[in-house]
């Protein structure tokens, strides 16, 4: 398992969260840390760029 940040290596360890615990791999470099559910979460979304241009641009205030 590389890291999507840094490519360094990750280690899969356990963590926990507020009433339970779950396994992820956590990046032994910089710290980036993916758990199994954000991977499936990862495989179901369209490319990033797809859905950018749907923001609505926000206007410029004059002043303050
Ligand atoms: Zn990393």
């Amino acid at each position: 398992m590389k890291c999507d940040r840094c490519c360094g290596e990750m280690a899969y360890e356990k963590f926990y969260g507020p009433s339970e615990y779950f396994w992820g791999w956590r990046c032994i470099f910089c710290g980036e840390i993916v758990d199994t559910m954000i991977l499936d979460n990862r495989k179901g979304f369209p490319s990033p760029s797809a859905v950018r241009h749907r923001f609505v641009k926000t206007p410029k205030y004059k002043g303050g």
